[in-house]
């Protein structure tokens, strides 16, 4: 199955799910949506009001300021794949709690895996901590991290913005080093495999690696 295929039917597994006791309180689940094909993924804590209403990822308030914040650098929503820590609405919007995440964690485990990216992009503390679970996001803000097999780009929840202006300026100095990880990222990625791979067995496609940085530069997500 390729990717949008796994992730359709990652989605179709998530509308249907109760495996936790946030099920009971949601009018519908958020399995996550935007680019199959992207090397992004962008991993938020888990829907609000309006996220519950749409069945869609950050289209409340917070979801605005993500839009102003890809804007910035030139990126939109449907550049990306956005997908959130718990796919149902805590109710009041208190935190998840530990086994909730844990419960929920598989689905986004296949998110991953499915799309496979270049970048993890983590909004906020609970998605931060499924990857560095004692960072503090005040010290690994705007800054890409090795995680294991991973690239993960810390940032702060653009909901943290909307209570305390001063992250606003914050989260747009932040995501204009995105790009930039974005390239490093990939090339660290390429490296490895061709490292991997026996000098003999690479065809000259694969080892143009400078047209694929060239590529890389201008951007393209996917
Ligand atoms: N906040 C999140 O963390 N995720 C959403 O989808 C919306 C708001």
């Amino acid at each position: 199955m390729d990717a949008e295929a796994l992730l359709a039917a990652i989605a179709d597994e998530v509308r249907g799910c109760i495996r936790c006791p946030l099920h009971a309180g949601r009018s519908r689940t958020v399995p996550g949506e935007g680019n199959p094909l992207s090397d992004v993924l962008v991993v938020g804590e888990g829907p609000g009001a309006r996220e519950d209403a749409t069945g869609r990822p950050f289209v409340g308030p917070a979801g605005q300021l993500l839009d102003e914040l890809f804007h910035s650098i030139g990126w939109a929503r449907a550049d990306v794949f956005i997908a959130n820590v718990v796919k149902c609405r805590p109710p009041g919007n208190r935190d998840p709690e530990p086994t909730e995440v844990a419960t929920c964690a598989p689905y986004l485990e296949r998110q991953e895996a499915a799309l496979d990216p270049a970048v993890i992009v983590t909004l906020g503390r609970h998605s931060l901590h499924r990857y560095l679970p004692d960072a503090g996001i005040g010290a690994v803000h705007g800054r890409l991290r090795r995680v294991g097999g991973r690239f993960v780009f810390p940032m702060y929840h653009p909901a943290a913005a909307l209570h305390q202006s001063s992250l606003r300026e914050t989260l747009f100095n932040d995501i204009r080093g995105l790009p930039a990880a974005l390239v490093t990222a990939r090339e660290a990625i390429e490296a490895e495999r061709a490292e991997l791979l026996p000098a003999a067995t690479l065809d000259p496609a694969q080892s143009a690696s400078a047209a694929e940085v060239d590529e890389a530069e201008q951007m393209t997500l996917f």
